[in-house]
């Protein structure tokens, strides 16, 4: 499949993995928005939001309590941080295998643009 982060899973295309397990890989933004810019995929190729099903709902759990614990790991849990799946092109989805940004380290502003 010709898909960027299936890619990065498969170590086809290198990148900065901060978190590795059987079913989450979490890497480095390639042009980050902050001190700290993760996004959070998992393995299985799942395009949107829009694809989720209910047994998805596992795996979307562990995205957002990995991304938590990443923030903790940095110290940036109780100043704060965002964590954000843009979806289709409103939201500027780019990269169409879901990935759960953690961005944080700064003042964010709200609303987004
Ligand atoms: P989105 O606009 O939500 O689809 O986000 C896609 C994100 O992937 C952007 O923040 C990009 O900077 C990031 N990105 C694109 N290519 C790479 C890559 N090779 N390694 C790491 N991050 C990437
Ligand atoms: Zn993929």
């Amino acid at each position: 499949m010709d898909c960027l982060f299936c890619k990065i899973v498969q170590r086809e295309i290198p990148a900065s993995i901060v978190y590795e397990d059987d079913r989450v890989l979490a890497f480095n933004d390639i042009n980050p928005q902050g001190p700290t810019h993760v996004l959070l995929i998992p393995k299985q190729h799942i395009a949107s939001l829009n694809d989720l099903t209910p047994e998805h709902d596992a795996i979307v759990g562990e995205l957002a309590r990995r991304a938590a614990a990443i923030a903790a790991e940095r110290g940036i849990s109780a100043g704060g941080f965002r964590t954000v799946f843009n979806t289709n092109r409103d939201a500027g989805q780019t990269v169409f295998h879901i990935h759960l940004h953690l961005i944080g380290g700064r003042t964010l502003a709200w609303p987004p643009g």
